[in-house]
């Protein structure tokens, strides 16, 4: 039947299938790099069908109770005047701060095993199972594994390949921290721009802690990942004297937080999420980036499909991978498009940043969000209700 199942990564897709599994009737373990959950970041969206999972799990009462209320973006100039706004308000998302998301999909997840501190070593599979190599632990058999640790995977290099034949370059780098409430309006994203570069403040209506955003384009550059020094030095090189007022004291605090979280801005592209009896989920197996505003909405309902469809095919997992995975694709392929977001954000030249106040300043965007919700609504195909053994 496929029972004993391990995950790597207890993020937002890790979790979310280990609760679905469980509520399946299978018995999932996840197994998490850090000694706990990681739960820095900014506010992240839950909406259309990733509003229904959430409804589903139980949890979207509470997820609305702590809505981040952020109204949308403020683009400002040099003295800080507000030169256009977006507002991103809608009815079918809710903005939640992801690390308040994790809490609830982790106390979900309460029927999983959990191993924190540990990660996968090595893999070996048989036509019946998974031996599972770990780095601390005993190797321990398993029916299936499931890659949800992020963006630069482990699973996804142990079972597909090297990473670079996976993840692309979007030609620039972020990084969030904590900020200081001081600058920026309550319940908005402020935005400051200079060609290429982007400072902003994230405000929560909910929370008294701000959130410091940075993006800046750049190619490829050569740093250690773990080597978070460094990545502090690249953000403070990069806005060195940006003419913003509030960027020097957003920087000075960015590189003060234990948490600074700094990565390319980057996209999983792959032709298929499993490899016999492993499978990925989330950014693991297909990352939009932070750009596309669709990280947590396609990790929710990719994992709840997954779990789904290894309960609906009774143990067949060859059956229940293609299904997920001709049922999610269509939205991931969607999601990738961020290139307007991009262009949005982080105008190239001042001409760009002109031309992107000018525009946010009309209700266009607002309005093409709504028909763009409006088409999708008649076209997606409906969300699955999986039958639960409990
Ligand atoms: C700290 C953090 C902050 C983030 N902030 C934002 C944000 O502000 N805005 C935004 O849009 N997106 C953010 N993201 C990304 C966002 O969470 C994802 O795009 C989306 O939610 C998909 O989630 P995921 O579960 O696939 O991946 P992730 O949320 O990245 O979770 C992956 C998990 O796998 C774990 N992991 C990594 N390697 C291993 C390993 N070898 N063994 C075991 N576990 C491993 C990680 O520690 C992490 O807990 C953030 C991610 C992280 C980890």
């Amino acid at each position: 039947m496929n029972e004993r199942i391990l995950i790597s990564g207890a993020g937002i897709a890790g979790l979310t299938l280990a609760h679905w599994l469980a509520r399946h009737g299978m018995r999932p373990t996840v197994v998490e790099r850090a000694a706990g959950l990681r739960s820095g970041g900014n506010g992240v969206d839950v909406r259309d069908d990733a509003v229904t999972v959430v409804e589903r799990m139980g949890l979207m009462d509470r997820v609305r109770e702590r809505a981040a209320d952020v109204h949308g973006i403020k683009f400002v100039d040099a003295a800080d005047r507000p030169v256009a706004r977006i507002d991103l308000r809608d009815d079918a998302s809710v903005e939640v701060m992801r690390g308040d998301l994790l809490a609830l999909l982790r106390e979900a997840a309460g029927d999983a095993e959990f191993l924190f501190g540990e990660s996968v070593r090595a893999l070996e599979q048989d036509d019946h199972g998974v031996t599972v190599a770990f780095e601390h632990s005993p190797a321990r058999r398993f029916d299936l594994v499931i890659g949800a640790d992020g963006m630069h995977s482990n699973l996804r290099r142990l079972a597909f390949g090297p990473e670079e034949r996976f993840l692309r370059h979007k030609d620039h780098y972020f990084a969030f921290a904590d900020a200081d409430a001081g600058p920026g309006e309550d319940r908005w994203v402020t935005m400051f721009n200079t060609p290429g570069r982007m400072a902003g403040i994230y405000r929560s209506g909910n929370h008294p802690q701000a959130k410091a955003y940075f993006i800046f384009r750049s190619g490829r550059l050569d740093y250690d990942r773990g080597d978070v020094a460094a990545q502090k030095r690249l953000v403070a090189e990069a806005f060195a004297g940006q003419a913003w007022r509030p960027t020097a004291g957003l920087l000075e605090r960015a590189l003060a937080d234990p948490e600074f979280y700094f990565d390319a801005l980057g996209q999983v592209r792959m032709d298929s999420w499993s490899a016999g009896r492993v499978a990925l989920a989330g950014d693991a197996a297909w990352c939009a980036s932070p750009a596309s505003g669709a990280g947590a909405e396609l990790a929710l309902v990719g994992a709840y499909r997954l779990a789904g469809e290894l309960a609906a095919a009774g143990g067949d997992h060859r059956a229940a991978f293609a299904r997920y995975e001709a049922a999610h694709r269509p939205l991931v392929d969607r999601k990738q498009q961020i290139g307007p977001n991009v262009r949005l954000m982080v105008p190239r030249t001042e001409g760009g940043r002109r031309l992107r106040d000018a525009l946010a300043r009309l209700p266009l965007l607002k309005a093409a969000g709504a028909i763009e919700r409006r088409l999708r609504a008649r076209t997606a195909e409906p969300l699955p209700d999986y039958r639960c053994a409990a």
